[in-house]
């Protein structure tokens, strides 16, 4: 063979992965920007699971999905073609029915909307040495150093002894106080923290939040910066201490969204895990006009800690979501039929993997890491050493989505999470996987993932978009 053959053979037979920019034409660069925007407004107004679940609910109805629980009990069959369900205010299902039956099997999209935080314990108030505290308790895998002295906002709901809730917000709009929790001076922090191991330097019962230093009343009153802070809250607000139990209140990053690097090309942001691919999949499914298979969106709460509890996906939200669809459709809802639909039904866990890091290469492994401006990650198997804890998907599935990938021209890369027994983790796919859909996780990299200020490649934003679009419509 001569060098122009091998040439030509190389360029059939090797695999080649480039950068998005080299790609996209000037309209399409454009539109991603533009879809930044709306995103950076969708992770402002959204830094928690009830928060997002807020604005996903506010999406949908502004693309004429229909509450199912308003009408479950009215109509039959349906009238409607677009659904959503929400549950217990901190997740979200939607779906648009197909021409197929939902029997048939739907193609599902799941991701979570819950991030690494700060959550207060459930009696957080002390005082000590004049300044008032809250106490916290970590949610999430975070590295403790990165939420020391940083602006921190307070979110959550607090439902009082009367029964009432109240929505709180503190530290979010311009001129709003923040808290924090403050860091030990470099001058002092040399045996304390300096000579530590950074795992053992910095300790969870020290995340206290900063949060007042005004006493009510003079030195005969007993814990009267506490009784300060305390009398705010019940003028205010009025909640009393033993509210705190019954509330979730998140310490977050109070800083909003912004545009990274001289070209703008990226995004920095507090909940970019998973709130990128929650954004691109409630943008794929709201533009969606007419597909075959029923097309579903899961937004599931309680990843980061293992997708436990009622609110998560092993809550059975999406069982019960499913059969209310094939009850709406007028189809059968035993439970061999539901059993069918989700044998029949595909997914892709859109999760957000690391994005190989300049600075240290040494924990990937370079021929299956993740890169920022690869585009949507296609991620077969999650987990850790030796792939426990995994879900690995079927080389039927990945093969069937890749070929989707490519002949809609979405660019796509694979992304193993870390060297082998580097570390490793997981995402919700193994609980789906339980219930019997082929399931993939898919969705773009992230560097500095879990960090109060993760980023994003707007250009992976938009193929993640536009993967889960043709993952729609297939
Ligand atoms: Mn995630
Ligand atoms: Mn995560």
């Amino acid at each position: 063979m001569n060098k122009k053959e091998i040439e030509k053979l190389k360029k059939e037979i090797t695999k080649k992965e480039t950068n998005i920019f080299d790609h996209l034409k000037k309209a399409e660069t454009d539109a991603a920007f533009r879809q930044a925007e709306r995103y950076k407004a969708f992770l402002d107004n959204g830094k928690t699971e009830r928060e997002a679940v807020e604005q996903i609910r506010q999406t949908l109805e502004k693309s004429g999905f229909v509450n199912m629980d308003d009408v479950l009990d009215k109509q039959r069959p349906a009238i409607h073609k677009k659904y959503y369900k929400v549950l217990k205010n901190k997740c979200v299902a939607a779906a648009v029915l197909g021409k197929n039956s939902v029997r048939s099997g739907a193609n599902v999209i799941a991701s979570h909307i819950d991030s690494p935080r700060l959550d207060l314990k459930q009696n957080p108030l002390y005082e000590d040495l004049d300044l008032a505290f809250l106490k916290t308790h970590y949610y999430g895998g975070i590295k403790k150093y990165q939420w020391l002295s940083i602006p921190l906002a307070l979110h959550g709901i607090v439902v009082k002894k009367d029964g009432s809730s109240i929505d709180i917000c503190i530290g979010e709009a311009d001129g709003d106080p923040v808290f924090t929790v403050s860091d030990l001076l470099p001058h002092l922090a040399g045996n304390q923290q300096g000579s530590k191991k950074v795992s053992e330097a910095f300790e969870g019962e020290k995340l206290n939040l900063l949060c007042g230093s005004m006493p009510l009343g003079n030195e005969t009153i007993k814990e009267r910066f506490k009784l300060g802070v305390l009398k705010l809250l019940y003028d205010q607000y009025g909640m009393v201490e033993s509210d705190f139990v019954s509330a979730e209140l998140e310490a977050v990053p109070a800083f909003k969204a912004k545009d990274v690097g001289f070209d703008r090309s990226m995004i920095g942001a507090y909940g970019q895990d998973d709130r990128i691919c929650a954004f691109s999949q409630l943008e794929a499914l709201t533009s969606l006009e007419g597909v075959d298979q029923t097309s579903a969106a899961l937004f599931f709460d309680k990843e980061e800690i293992g997708s436990e509890g009622t609110t998560s996906a092993k809550s059975g939200f999406i069982e019960d979501f499913l059969s209310d669809l094939l009850f709406m459709n007028n189809e059968p809802t035993d439970s061999r039929t539901l059993r069918k639909c989700l044998m029949n039904s595909r997914c892709l866990s859109a999760d957000v993997n690391g994005a190989m890091d300049p600075d240290y290469k040494e924990v990937h492994e370079k021929l299956n890491a993740a890169r920022l401006g690869r585009g949507i990650c296609i991620t077969k198997f999650t987990g850790a050493r030796g792939k426990a804890g995994a879900s690995d998907a079927g080389a039927e599935f990945v093969g069937l989505i890749r070929n989707l990938f490519d002949k809609h021209n979405i660019l796509w890369q694979t992304g193993e999470l870390g060297k082998i027994d580097e570390g490793g983790g997981g995402t919700l796919a193994k609980f789906l996987a339980e219930l019997g859909m082929d399931i993939l996780d898919c969705g773009p990299a992230l560097l500095a993932m879990h960090s109060p200020f993760e980023i994003a490649g707007k250009a992976d934003l938009y193929m993640t978009y536009k993967g889960y679009r043709e993952f729609y419509c297939m």
